[in-house]
């Protein structure tokens, strides 16, 4: 638990915030616009559950409308509050600018535990609280556009769509009214796993960075890790997944809410999210040790920390103790903002959560520009592309086979360089880029200024450039 002294997840967003304008020469009331949040919304609604009325409190925030629509995933969890919703809708705003996806930032989030419902229940609500927010306007394809987030997937997604739908039924782009659906129902390949990809390529670009690797004392490569994961939701489970699976990174520590497992040879990253499916926690998990508190392992010694549950994990109390010497972000404000100025005087470097889990944004932005285009990504092309590559090949086999050289591609080349690009490979490659074009707009400051400043004011700097770039150019 964070402890009771610290500042709130939205002061520690400000307080990051103000430290970057600090170093900026912005007017003050512009520096002021970009700050506030401009509206948030409180909705309480009721619904008739075993046989009696239940009220929810739910919130959607829209921090920034320098462009729209506004975009940020909705939440389900207990733990939802005005503050935590504000704070979240902030980092979209700064999330959008830094990656470059043309949108706002919003945010919104229920009180509910969606553990406690079965999947009819869930639905009702999930479609009363769409209810609410699509008639103020507030779930629309061109002014707000939610998302997935600690609780929420793409079910969740699927339902509020077809709640749009139905009450817009002459919408033609309506299906664009919220990202991160099923495939089958407008969704676009490579979403779901997208947040933890983009973490796992967020890494890529960090260790490609020969300054930023000596700033955290690393010599080598990603090969070969250390890791510990907390969280194996949607993001902890596919970034800890492609890790281990492609970068031979070892996965020494998960941790859960029933505490956490860990192997020193590295744990099955898959074996694990089984588990947890089967029998709803790690505890009985039989293939590792078990930890009961599980935050304690948030000390262990590894090489990387990947936060990927909840805000306010790393605090006063716990920062001291963290021996990891690079911390990404893979959850919103994992890192309160005293525990930050800690692990900054201790030389740990922090890869911010505006940049580390962008990867969500990146590709829901792809998916809105899909519902709005009516055409899955390389649909036109594919079937071209192979003919041509096609061509190439059969003309260097000729070519070998008639001078009597006798050179033979090699089945692998052949298989690899005559398969078009399909929605996955496209995606992945604009994610990829999306995540190596921001990482360098923050290192080029982070390593270009001579006042020492940390890749988490260089990213607020970058961002926060962009918005009031967007605002200068407005006219406000
Ligand atoms: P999720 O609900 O899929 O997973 C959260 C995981 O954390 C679950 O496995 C849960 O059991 C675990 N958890 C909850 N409380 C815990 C605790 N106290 N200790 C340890 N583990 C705990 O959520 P998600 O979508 O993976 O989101 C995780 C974080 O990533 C959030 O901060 C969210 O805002 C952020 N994020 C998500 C996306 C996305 O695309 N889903 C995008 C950007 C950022």
């Amino acid at each position: 638990m964070t402890p009771a002294n610290e500042p709130s997840f939205r002061d520690s967003v400000d307080i990051m915030f103000n430290r970057a304008v600090a170093l900026m020469d912005l007017p003050p009331g512009l520096e002021e616009k970009i700050r506030v949040c401009n509206a948030t919304y409180t909705v309480r609604f009721g619904v008739r559950l075993r046989g009696q009325i239940q009220t929810f409190t739910g919130y959607r925030s829209v921090h920034s409308e320098h462009m729209e629509p506004v975009k940020g995933g909705i939440r389900f969890s207990l733990g939802v509050n005005q503050d935590e919703v504000e704070a979240l809708a902030a980092l979209m705003t700064y999330k959008c600018a830094l990656v470059e996806a043309p949108f706002g930032g919003s945010k919104g989030g229920l009180c509910v535990d969606p553990r406690a419902y079965d999947e009819h229940e869930l639905e009702l609500i999930t479609r009363r609280f769409a209810y609410e927010l699509i008639k103020r306007d507030m779930i629309n394809p061109a002014q707000n556009v939610p998302a997935p987030d600690m609780g929420t997937g793409e079910r969740e997604m699927s339902w509020i769509a077809d709640q749009y739908k139905r009450m817009n039924t002459t919408d033609i782009n309506g299906v664009a009214c919220v990202t991160g659906k099923p495939t089958h129902a407008g969704g676009i390949q490579g979403r779901t796993e997208a947040t933890g990809r983009g973490v796992q390529y967020a890494l890529h670009a960090f260790f490609r960075d020969k300054d930023g690797m000596k700033k955290a004392g690393f010599e080598s490569g990603l090969d070969g890790k250390r890791v510990v994961v907390q969280g194996l939701g949607n993001v902890g489970y596919h970034a800890a997944k492609f890790l281990s699976e492609e970068d031979g990174c070892k996965i020494v520590a998960i941790i859960e809410r029933d505490g956490a497992l860990y192997d020193e040879n590295g744990l099955d990253v898959e074996a694990v999210r089984d588990w947890i499916a089967k029998h709803d926690g790690v505890a009985t998990y039989p293939n590792a040790k078990h930890e009961p508190d599980g935050a304690k392992l948030l000390e262990a010694d590894c090489d990387i920390l990947i936060p990927a549950a909840l805000e306010g994990v790393i605090h006063l109390d716990n920062a001291k103790g963290v021996k990891a010497r690079l911390v990404i972000e893979a959850a919103n404000g994992p890192v309160t903002a005293g525990a930050d100025e800690i692990l900054r005087n201790k030389g740990v470097v922090i890869i911010p959560d505006m940049y580390a889990n962008a990867g969500g944004v990146t590709v829901s932005y792809f998916e809105w520009v899909k519902n709005l285009s009516h055409i899955r990504f390389g649909r036109m092309q594919r079937r071209q592309e192979e003919t041509r590559h096609q061509l190439v090949v059969d003309e260097l086999e000729r070519l070998s086979a008639d001078s009597g050289i006798g050179w033979e591609l090699s089945p692998n080349f052949k298989e690899k360089y005559l398969r078009g690009a399909g929605e996955l490979e496209l995606v992945r490659s604009g994610l990829d880029d999306t995540m190596q074009t921001a990482y360098q707009s923050m290192a080029n400051v982070w390593h270009g200024r001579d006042d020492n400043i940390d890749l988490r004011t260089a990213s607020y700097l970058v961002a926060i450039e962009k918005v009031a770039a967007s605002y200068r150019a407005k006219g406000l």
